[in-house]
């Protein structure tokens, strides 16, 4: 049992309180959530997480890393250090079961996968204690996270029968026929936040499609992926079909995007990473789904329900502790109500509750590792040197682990660079505009392009400033509400490729065209004396 791991030696940064709005039987103290994550824990702190690779457990060939808990820098487990042979071996597994997983018959694949997301829902509580001490995300969103995985996998199950299904064109002499058939095995690679979710958000589609995988999970967050490659073989999931290698980026991840055996990458990350991937899969002409950074802008108009907008600002940066891809981490708030606007933001943000993260009380967790922690804490003096004013928050909170306040900048233009990268943190710099034409210059000039968030009640000027906003999905008087048939990705540096409904297996899967002749045409004759 890992020592660091009670109530009692860690002291959380506020009071514990039990609350009742999370599922009756998600709820409970943090004392309560710390003694269950310990019973979860002892098996990971004897074992380790080893890869799994054709449904046996693999040590990693280049031996172990340790994996550490942002709450309290204390170490987890040992995980396995994989290299280019455990991807290779990994690789070879998924090629090896790629046959029987296609062939199968699609009400066989689906009942497979619904019973995934049983599984996963039966084990919801203990995913997220393990993630919330894996990432430091706050238990009152992850308990949410590890249902959506469910969803994820439910979703696609629901789709598996439909998704070979093709057109019929015809034409004056031929019958055409379109149908889709898995691409082959495909690595899915997916960072430290969120993780739980966003690997189900890859591999659901991948398995319904038909395809097998070798998922590389982040180096910062291996435990949850540990449980679903546990959980899918449990409900059924045939060895092979899903492998697993842990390991880090530029060694495991590269390996991966260049194995010839790999047909695609599906890859969640950082955009310098997305670039690099596609260097890496030049040779073997990979196919790439890249979801990538954004600086995503939420633009207020002085028309605006201002109360809703509030709520969905602060909503849209300050949770998951801010490290969000579609995080609002811009806001553009016209200049009539500026004033009042970020004086009722600050006030918020310095009421938002930073605390340990199995307390259902705690809105915002620590950050998931220290170069991230010194990432985002070094651009509260670089808001010092452009001379934006802090708000609220700019500092650390004590060093027992990755806590930063929830910040405000304000005074900020758009060249500054607290408003140009992506800090990833519970960070939000406001800028001020004054026409709607200013709004949406201020709004495109980013390299990225994933979300925006549009608050007015004109609607031909919503319909005017959408139509114009770069960005791949857009909002408009809401927060971020994900529905699983729309498409999700972003534009410019944010991505390429987009997930969700039928554009999902449109990555994971090929179009075929097959032509039938229907009578004798005539076909041109050469070589005829
Ligand atoms: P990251 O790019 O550093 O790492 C992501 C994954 O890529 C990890 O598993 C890592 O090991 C692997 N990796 C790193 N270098 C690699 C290489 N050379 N070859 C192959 N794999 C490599 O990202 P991160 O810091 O873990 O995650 C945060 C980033 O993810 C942010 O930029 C965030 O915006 C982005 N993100 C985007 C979305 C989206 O849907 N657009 C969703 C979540 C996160």
């Amino acid at each position: 049992m890992n020592p660091l791991l009670t109530a009692a030696r860690f002291a959380p940064v506020h009071k514990a309180v039990q609350v009742s709005y999370l599922e009756s039987d998600l709820v409970s103290t943090v004392d309560q959530n710390i003694e269950k994550l310990n019973n979860h824990l002892a098996r990971f702190e004897s074992d380790g997480i080893p890869n799994r690779i054709a449904g046996r457990d693999v040590p990693g060939s280049a031996g172990v890393f340790e994996s550490t808990s942002p709450v309290d820098k204390s170490v987890i487990c040992d995980v396995a250090h994989g290299s280019a042979e455990d991807i290779d071996a990994a690789a070879t597994a998924a090629a090896d079961a790629f046959p029987d997983w296609r062939d199968m018959a699609a009400t066989q694949r689906r009942k497979i996968l619904i019973n995934v997301a049983e599984a996963i829902e039966a084990r919801a509580e203990e995913i997220a204690l393990c993630e919330c001490w894996d990432t430091g995300q706050a238990y009152r969103f992850m308990s949410k996270a590890a249902l959506r995985g469910a969803e994820n996998f439910r979703y696609f199950a629901d789709q598996v029968v439909q998704a070979r299904d093709g057109k019929h064109l015809k034409s004056p002499t031929l019958m055409n026929i379109t149908s889709r058939v898995p691409i082959g095995p495909v690595g899915v690679i997916t960072p430290w936040n969120t993780p739980f979710m966003l690997s189900t958000w890859k591999i659901a589609p991948a398995l319904a499609a038909g395809c097998t995988v070798v998922h590389k999970p982040a180096e910062s967050s291996p435990l949850t992926a540990r449980l679903l490659i546990e959980i899918a073989e449990d409900a059924g999931l045939p060895p092979g079909v899903l492998n697993a290698v842990n390991g880090f980026g530029e060694v495991a991840g590269k390996a991966l995007c260049e194995h010839p055996k790999i047909r695609a990458i599906a890859f969640v990350g950082e955009s310098r990473t997305g670039s690099l991937i596609t260097r890496q899969g030049a040779d073997t002409l990979k196919r790439n789904h890249l979801e990538l950074g954004g600086k995503n802008p939420v633009i207020v108009f002085d028309d605006a329900d201002l109360e809703r907008a509030l709520d969905a600002v602060i909503f849209m940066i300050y949770s998951i502790n801010g490290e969000r891809c579609t995080s609002s981490s811009r806001l553009l708030v016209q200049d009539t109500i500026r004033d009042e606007f970020e004086a009722k933001l600050a006030e918020r943000v310095k009421n938002i509750k930073v605390g340990h993260p199995l307390d259902p009380d705690t809105e915002v967790g620590p950050l998931i590792n220290e170069e991230h922690y010194q990432k985002v804490t070094s651009y509260f003096d670089i808001a010092k040197q452009d001379k934006a004013t802090i708000a609220a928050g700019g500092e650390a909170i004590g060093d027992t682990g990755y806590f930063v306040k929830p910040t405000l900048f304000t005074n900020a233009n758009n060249a500054m660079r607290i408003a140009q990268e992506e800090i990833f943190g519970p960070v939000l710099t406001s800028i001020t505009f004054s026409t709607e034409e200013e709004a949406l210059a201020i709004a495109n000039d980013t390299p990225y392009g994933l979300t925006g968030y549009v608050w007015t009640n004109d609607l031909t000027r919503a319909l005017r400033f959408t139509d114009k906003l770069e960005a791949g999905m857009i909002w408009v008087n809401s927060e971020n509400v994900r529905h699983l048939p729309t498409p999700f990705g972003g534009v410019k540096a944010s991505g390429i490729g987009r997930d969700g409904g039928d554009w999902s297996f449109d990555f994971y899967m090929e179009q075929k065209h097959i032509g039938f002749a229907t009578g004798q045409h005539k076909i041109s004759r050469l070589g005829v004396q």
